[in-house]
């Protein structure tokens, strides 16, 4: 299968890639990301062929079917990562919380987060390529908690990757900051800025844009790639749970085969969203993907009314940063999909140069055939984690934003899928607050709220308090390229 561009081509780059070429590249004609050409058939066919196979024959049919050209033995390399979650048996377990809904637990991996499921085999995939054609990449990332230690943990001691992570000193929780500075790996550098994640990711922007960081790069024989969900090798692998979980639901006969459920994701960039879009269009029986943002809710307004305005709007830092976004960047993947190149251009421009676009009633309504959308206070939040720790369900401060979508978004009792991001130790201070229990800081939350519920801490969360720290570098924005450059040798 070839990928194509969502801004259309502009006759400089090829107007068709190989999956290879759109991962390690991933920057399209005119700002714009490669989408595949077509979806390959997963409807009750594939369904049914699949119904009682483990997550990784799952996952390899469905990379087959989009007829990447890796080789099979790279791709089953590539899955064996799952070997490395909690069970590998079972990597994303499905449990039941109400008589019809079931949350999908994306974090059972090595960093207790989401990002996990695609930067783990994406990581490996990535790094064979780069090494395959003799090249050396970078991987930049800015990162306000999750994406950092994801991509550190997939890409340490791997051939012909360097990453560079910026984090904004004193702006993420310790746990995630612990992850990224004791990641200790020659290819790995972690590099904490004054200032807010904003700061970091204007730093990063910066730099990506200076001519006099991009001519050094070169003469070091450097190219960039990116770990971020615009990198459509993160979204292939985000297509898969999304069929896995409806399966489990077959297999746990809350539902026959073939009967619609409602998919209810907590949304940032839009990846994991897109990711169940992507499905849903390949024929997974889905009534509605309900989409759940926190007081940052551009997506809530967006699916209402068809105003994407960024105009006045200044970024609310929530309870749950991982959806702190104003600019959604996969959202452009469902407009292509929708209304083709030239009006997602049309669209995209329009963003960048007023900050606004219209999409039209009729626009607006195709969009809501497969979307709604709400958002949550943090207060709403904070009050679902204590509800359900009552009835003896954990969850985290991103996952509890889906329950006000599983609550008034839907306009049937159907089961609801609702997908689990990150692990409550990731936001142990959060989630201690909502219980009503005293703790200064992550390690006492953490120990608190386990002891409290009688919840384990996994041994790669309680460990990183010990850890050695490796990175201590925190610099100003203006230090950054010495810094990167220095690093890079
Ligand atoms: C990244 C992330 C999200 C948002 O996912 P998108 O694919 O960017 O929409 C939600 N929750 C957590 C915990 C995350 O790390």
């Amino acid at each position: 299968m070839q990928f194509i561009e969502t801004r259309g081509n502009d006759g400089e780059r090829p107007a068709k890639v190989t999956f290879s070429e759109a991962i390690l590249n991933p920057s399209a004609s005119y700002g714009g990301l490669y989408v595949p050409e077509s979806l390959p058939d997963m409807s009750i066919g594939f369904l049914s062929e699949y119904l009682q196979s483990d997550y990784k024959t799952l996952a390899f049919a469905l990379l087959q079917a989009f007829e990447i050209d890796i080789d099979e033995a790279l791709i089953h390399e590539a899955l064996e990562r799952y070997d490395r979650f909690d069970d590998p048996n079972n990597p994303v377990p499905v449990v039941a919380v109400e008589e019809d809904a079931y949350v999908s637990e994306l974090y059972h991996g090595p960093t207790r987060a989401f990002k996990d499921m695609a930067l783990q085999p994406f990581g490996v995939i990535l790094s064979a390529l780069a090494k395959a054609r003799a090249e050396e990449y970078l991987i930049m990332a800015a990162t306000s908690g999750d994406t950092g230690p994801a991509t550190l943990e997939t890409f340490k001691n791997r051939p012909n990757i360097k990453v560079t992570c910026l984090y904004p000193a004193g702006g993420t929780s310790d746990v995630q900051r612990l992850q990224m500075v004791t990641e200790d790996a020659p290819n790995l550098k972690v590099i904490g800025i004054e200032g807010n994640f904003d700061d970091a990711q204007s730093a990063l922007k910066e730099l990506l844009a200076s001519g006099e960081f991009r001519k050094a790069l070169k003469k070091k024989g450097i190219k960039l790639s990116a770990a971020n969900s615009v990198n459509f090798g993160r979204i292939i692998f985000q297509i898969i749970y999304h069929i896995h979980s409806y399966l489990e639901l077959v297999r746990q006969d809350v539902i026959a085969l073939g009967e619609e459920v409602y998919l209810i994701v907590p949304s940032g960039n839009f990846g994991n969203a897109l990711g169940a879009y992507y499905a849903k269009k390949a024929g997974l029986p889905v009534r509605k993907i309900l989409i759940a943002s926190n007081a940052n809710n551009i997506l809530t307004e967006w699916i209402e009314t068809g105003v994407y305005d960024i105009r006045d709007r200044q970024l609310v830092q929530t309870e749950s940063p991982a959806m702190d976004i104003l600019k959604s960047s996969n959202v452009e993947r469902v407009l292509f999909d929708k209304f083709g190149p030239e009006r997602t251009k049309e669209l995209m421009d329009a963003l960048n140069d007023e900050g606004i676009y219209r999409l039209t009633d009729e626009e607006s309504k195709a969009i809501r055939e497969d979307f709604a959308g709400v958002y949550s206070t943090d207060e709403e939040g904070e009050a679902v984690i204590a509800r359900y720790a009552k009835k003896g369900y954990l969850m985290d401060p991103h996952t509890a934003t889906c329950f006000k979508a599983y609550e008034t978004l839907r306009e049937e009792n159907l089961p609801s899928i609702i997908y689990s991001t990150a692990e409550w130790t990731k936001f142990s201070p959060t989630v201690a607050r909502a219980l009503g229990i005293e703790a200064d800081g992550d390690k006492e939350a953490l120990e608190a709220v386990s002891k409290a519920l009688n919840v384990p801490i996994p041994r790669v969360i309680s460990e990183l308090f010990d850890k050695k720290i490796v990175h201590d570098t925190v610099v100003k924005r203006e230090e950054i390229m010495k810094e990167m450059l220095d690093f890079l040798g």
